[in-house]
């Protein structure tokens, strides 16, 4: 396939966008680890790449020698007709792997403005689009994010869904996988073994319910204890600040380096998504 790929970059624009060379970039062999996890960022590469969530949990997952993560990002339109013309799968960065070779397909879910670009990337990925159709034989595809907050206009399209921070959680989710995966289990016994750590929303095991106008009524619980909690990582403290940044080799959004001094906001306007979803406040020492 990659040279297949090969073939097709110089026709796009922005070419290194989908080459996988940044600085600081991880690629490990294939067949050197246990569980392959890849994140997607539902959105143009220069977006991506401005967002600092998906390193964090880029550089947690590569930290350990036995995963490996591994990026994408959604393709600017002159690639994606290229895909599709030359029937070609959505491949990651690193590895020019496709997508639908990994264990784990971890989706952001930055804001709602990029949902659609969810499907193209399940569509470009040859993954169905619902979990209810996805079998053994695909990736689990599991999302986070701020939008994991009010997760039922995509729960469909998630096998699972992680409420709040991930650093802790992400490695939970990919022992929990690797486990399943080493003793064979199904793809339900997966997502019991998922649903089972904090934080983790599996909507395959609740129903939601609407009134005839729509209005969302409740949830009823059709397996497991009913309850999702919120992860929350107690310090931030020895989180992955010192992990290298990727450094683009195009010009991204933000064009500069961001270090997470704080997570949360002291103020709790009532309107802010991010000063109700990242509470409480939590502060590095300077
Ligand atoms: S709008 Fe949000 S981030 Fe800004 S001060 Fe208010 S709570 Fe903090």
């Amino acid at each position: 396939m990659n040279s297949e790929i090969d073939t097709l970059l110089p026709q796009v624009r922005q070419p290194s966008r989908y080459g996988g060379n940044e600085l600081h970039v991880v690629k490990k062999e294939w067949d050197s680890v246990a569980l392959r996890m890849v994140l997607a960022f539902p959105d143009l590469y220069e977006l991506g790449m401005s967002h600092q969530g998906l390193q964090i949990l880029y550089h947690i997952v590569n930290a350990r020698e036995n995963l490996v993560a591994e990026r994408v990002y959604t393709p600017d339109r002159d690639l994606e007709e290229l895909l599709r013309a030359h029937h070609l799968p959505l491949f990651s960065l690193e590895s020019q792997r496709p997508v639908a070779d990994f264990d784990i397909l971890g989706i952001t879910l930055p804001y709602e403005l990029c949902y659609t670009n969810i499907l193209t990337i399940l569509e470009l990925a040859g993954l169905p689009f619902r979990s209810a159709d996805r079998t053994a034989a695909h990736p689990l595809v599991i999302g986070g994010g701020p939008c994991a907050f009010h997760p039922e206009p995509v729960a469909d399209f998630f096998d699972a869904i992680l409420l709040g921070d991930g650093e802790e959680a992400v490695l939970e989710i990919c022992e929990a996988v690797r486990a399943a995966k080493e003793s064979g289990e199904g793809r339900q016994a997966v997502l019991e073994r998922l649903s089972r750590i904090e934080g983790v929303y599996v909507p395959s095991f609740f129903e939601p319910r609407y009134d005839d106008g729509g209005k969302f009524l409740g949830m009823r619980t059709l397996s497991g204890n009913g309850l999702v909690r919120r992860r929350i990582l107690a310090d931030l403290e020895g989180a992955s600040i010192e992990q290298p940044p990727l450094v683009p080799l195009t010009r991204i959004v933000h064009d500069r380096l961001g270090l997470e001094i704080a997570r949360g906001c002291t103020r709790g306007c009532r309107f802010c998504q991010a000063g109700m979803i990242y509470r409480p406040v939590r502060e590095r020492t300077p």
